[in-house]
């Protein structure tokens, strides 16, 4: 089949190349000049192992796999990674509490090798760390995101398939069997398709409406959740990732480390009306606070505002999780159309599972 993929983040270019490893004929079309532009660009780069999503959701059935798929992708296409381990820690008898109900969870969404271990067990292994106890996760990592999905592009590429930049998709209809997508952009036209996936990220529920005949009461609501970073000017002082417990919306402001093992905090959870990726210096206030929670040696004007991303949420402040949502024609009547709604974290994570998923719903 000729299928369109909308959108080159993660999640597009995982589904354009499971696409095309299928045998499909596949084409990207990407509003932007490059992959990579969007929420993909803006987040942690964290292989999450799965710990938290509530059971047999999509978000914890994907992690779980995805994480294993993605550990096997880097290691056969050279993507830069390293299994760093992450300790979620408790720094008073409440948080301990919350944290044991992280670790039951964990072992029913099947996250291998997690334990249980005392706060000194916790500072042999990080002597910065102030914590009561915490959950250790091995299985966690970090991933160099750029290079996994330029390895994405690479395998699209081999199989023939084409990513055309700078342009949008603008509208889409369905006659005579196939999808009549309208491209904006430097080549502005009609093209006929055989299946169309949505994967635009924060511009798939905009995009979803003007798809015609598609129920507008079936387009969620889109709610921006925007995290917030701030990178640390001194020398690293932790060599695994660090969290705290989840807070409302969010994991909590995380200490992150990159391949180069430098160390940053965030994100945190800013809920915005509008699309905005400033960093506004005033929030390291709450960033100190609540990071000496847990390290409490982390030293006055040390935090320095880095980036932003925005989390594509469809729920609100006080709303709970939502899941990944995945709109397909047994969702929404239309043939041959998949919308991906909502694919915050672990999205990255999850993307090669996903994939196959979203290829599944393909009929030839
Ligand atoms: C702060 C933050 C931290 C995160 N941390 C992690 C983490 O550590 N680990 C993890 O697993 N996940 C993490 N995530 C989640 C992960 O980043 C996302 O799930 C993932 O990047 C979503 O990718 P995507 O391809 O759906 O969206 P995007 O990367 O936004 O891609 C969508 C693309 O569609 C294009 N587009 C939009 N509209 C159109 C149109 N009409 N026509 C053509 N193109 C269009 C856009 O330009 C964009 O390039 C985090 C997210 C955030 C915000």
């Amino acid at each position: 089949m000729q299928v369109l993929v909308v959108g080159a983040g993660v999640i597009g270019l995982a589904i354009a190349r499971a696409a095309a490893l299928s045998g499909h004929d596949v084409t990207v079309a990407e509003s932007t000049g490059g992959i990579a532009n969007g929420v993909s660009s803006r987040n942690s780069e964290v292989i999450h192992a799965g710990l938290y999503y509530p059971t047999d959701t999509k978000r914890a059935v994907h992690c779980v796999r995805g994480r294993r798929m993605l550990y096997a992708f880097c290691a056969s296409h050279g993507v830069g990674h390293r299994k760093c381990g992450k300790l979620v820690v408790a720094t008073n008898d409440a948080e301990l509490a919350k944290v044991e109900t992280i670790m039951a969870q964990a072992e029913i969404n099947g996250v291998e090798n997690t334990e249980m271990i005392g706060g000194n067990a916790a500072r042999d292994m990080e002597p910065e760390l102030f914590c009561k106890g915490a959950l250790w996760s091995p299985e966690t990592g970090i991933i160099d995101s750029h290079g996994y999905m330029r390895a994405l592009w690479g395998d699209l590429a081999d199989r023939g398939g084409m990513i055309a930049f700078e342009t949008p998709v603008e509208e889409m209809s369905y006659k005579t069997s196939q999808w009549h997508v309208r491209f904006g952009g430097r080549e502005a036209g009609t093209i006929p398709f055989d299946a169309v996936i949505n994967a635009a990220g924060l511009g798939a529920q905009p995009l979803a409406r003007r798809i015609d005949g598609y129920p507008a009461e079936k387009v969620p609501r889109l709610v921006l959740g925007k995290g917030n970073y701030f990178g640390f000017a001194g020398r690293p002082v932790f060599s695994r990732l660090i969290y705290p417990t989840p807070i409302d919306g969010g994991l909590g402001v995380h200490v992150t480390l990159d391949l180069a093992g430098r160390m940053r905090f965030g994100p945190d959870v800013e809920w915005i009306e509008v699309e905005n990726y400033a960093v506004d210096p005033q929030r390291a206030e709450s960033f100190y606070a609540r990071v000496r929670t847990y390290w409490p040696g982390l030293p006055d004007n040390s935090l320095v505002p880095d980036y932003s991303g925005i989390r594509p949420k469809l729920r609100g402040p006080g709303e709970g999780q939502a899941d990944f949502m995945i709109a397909t024609p047994a969702d929404h009547g239309l043939p041959q159309l998949v919308n991906l709604f909502g694919i915050e974290s672990p999205g990255l994570t999850s993307s090669l599972s996903l994939a196959e998923e979203v290829v599944g719903y393909l009929s030839t």
